[in-house]
């Protein structure tokens, strides 16, 4: 998911809406924007892309007031519903407030028992809705207190932005799994999950929200707290690899660069001979780019992306998802007949897209295939915020390299080894941590119930 939150602006409402197509590429399940004018909060939400849901621009005469904060959605806990569109807002006792979640609450569903057997009432299936509930609960006299109280009950990977009428509080776990940057605007404070989200609005990037950092933002300015006990940092590696955009700045690098040195490091570890290079658009760009500059092996777009299509592992279908190849990508015949292709994506997690990729490039004429592959093996779930599939669904899980090349039917395959990620990616800049990678390591830094069956790791 993706968020985004501005305090003291006139035109808070629509540059939500401007940030939230920066962030798009974060989720696009659905989406929502909920504003303060001071004494009220309005809200409007719905399923979809930012440019629908917000296609009637009356609706920002309605989002009045100078602090908003947004949501972008994919699901990861819950379903993709109505109920569950971002930002959630209610009512209690002190007045309003409204929370946009990015990452997942790993004990989320022990809590929720807790609090049913307590009498409270769910009206979503979503883990952030316990936030809401604890909020409620909670005595403490200033928000800040209030906030930290029920963030000391959550564990696992959190973003967020809170809404009440008169202030607006930005948190990151202390772990850090995902990015969460600060920045102004003409005098006012904004917040976003990427700092691409900067860029289109033209805010000054000040500097990421810390692991473990509450910033509370009132008409007083801003208030910084580490509510948390030290923890070492571990922010997500999937978001260098993958989730974000590459022109973004998370966790102190620009996620182009990180990406190209993967394809470096890549072409060290599985040289071949070959004569073209190719990405799988638009995830297997920049590392292919480093690949071939490393290789000195020619790149060339073989394979062309029809825009205008979503990317296919957010559709939550197995339908759908299978259909979503061939609907994107075309190969470029002039590029690959005759050729021996090197063909470079992010990952691999069913296998399901690499083995109809090799198959089109087969089909355009290919001598040899070679993939190759910018991460490790994915053969753990995540738990803290990216939709992995359970354990079984994933090919690496169960088969080895050679048994996944010949599912996938190249010539010959290479993962990016545990070291050279690390290697490549480097630490995180801020609080002297290491990156997450249990996905590839199955090493978690956050422990989290044993609920699915497919979280017996051993
Ligand atoms: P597969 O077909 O192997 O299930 O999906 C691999 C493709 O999905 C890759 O091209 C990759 O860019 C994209 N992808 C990246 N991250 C994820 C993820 O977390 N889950 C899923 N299902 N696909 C992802
Ligand atoms: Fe990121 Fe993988 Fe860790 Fe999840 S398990 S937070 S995707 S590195
Ligand atoms: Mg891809």
């Amino acid at each position: 998911c993706g968020v985004f939150g501005i305090f003291g602006h006139p035109e808070a409402s629509n540059l939500t809406y401007l940030g939230l197509y920066a962030l798009q590429h974060r989720g696009q399940e659905s989406c929502g924007i909920v504003s303060s004018d001071g004494g009220n909060l309005h809200a409007h939400r719905g399923m979809g892309l930012v440019a629908d849901v917000f296609r009637d621009e009356s609706l920002f005469s309605r989002l009045c007031g100078s602090s908003s904060i947004g949501h972008v959605r994919y699901s990861t806990a819950g379903t993709s519903d109505l109920k569950n569109v971002q930002p959630i807002m209610v009512d209690y006792l002190r007045g309003s407030i409204a929370v946009a979640h990015n990452g997942n609450l790993v004990n989320a569903q022990e809590v929720r028992n807790e609090l049913e057997l307590s009498g409270s009432i769910f009206s979503t299936t979503s883990d952030t809705e316990v936030l809401v509930h604890l909020l409620a609960r909670v005595q403490a006299d200033s928000l800040a207190e209030r906030v930290s109280e029920v963030l000391k009950v959550v564990r696992g990977a959190y973003s967020l932005v809170f809404l009440t009428e008169t202030r607006l509080v930005a948190v990151r776990d202390p772990n850090g799994f995902r990015p969460l940057v600060l920045g102004k605007l003409d005098g006012a404070y904004v917040f976003a999950s990427e700092s691409c989200a900067f860029d289109l609005i033209e805010a000054e990037f000040i500097r990421e929200v810390e692991p473990g950092e509450m910033i509370v933002i009132s008409k007083d300015g801003l208030q910084s707290y580490h509510p948390f006990g030290k923890v070492t940092p571990t922010p997500c590696v999937f978001e260098h690899i993958y989730f974000a955009r590459p022109d973004s700045i998370i966790f102190g690098r620009q996620v182009y660069g990180v990406r190209k040195e993967f394809g470096r490091v890549l072409a060290r570890e599985f040289a071949v001979d070959a004569d073209v290079v190719i990405p799988i658009p638009d995830s297997g760009v920049p590392a292919a780019i480093g690949y071939a500059e490393e290789s000195g092996i020619p790149f060339q777009l073989g394979l062309i992306r029809n825009h205008y299509v979503g990317r296919t592992f957010i559709e939550p279908q197995q339908s759908i998802r299978h259909f979503g190849v061939k609907i994107k990508l075309n190969p470029v015949r002039e590029v690959i007949e005759g050729k021996r292709v090197v063909v470079v994506d992010d990952s691999i997690v069913r296998g399901t897209t690499a083995r109809k990729i090799i198959k089109m490039v087969r089909a355009a004429g290919a001598r040899e295939i070679h993939m190759r592959i910018s991460s490790p093996p994915t053969s753990f779930p995540c738990y803290y915020g990216i939709d992995t599939p359970t354990r079984k669904e994933l090919i690496s899980s169960s088969h080895t390299v050679e048994e996944i090349n010949r599912y996938i039917t190249s010539d010959s395959l290479g993962y990016l080894s545990l070291e050279g990620l690390r290697e490549a990616v480097g630490d995180p800049s801020i609080g002297g941590g290491h990156f997450c990678d249990a996905c590839f390591s199955g090493y978690y830094p956050v422990k989290f119930p044993r609920l699915k069956a497919d979280s017996q790791l051993g």
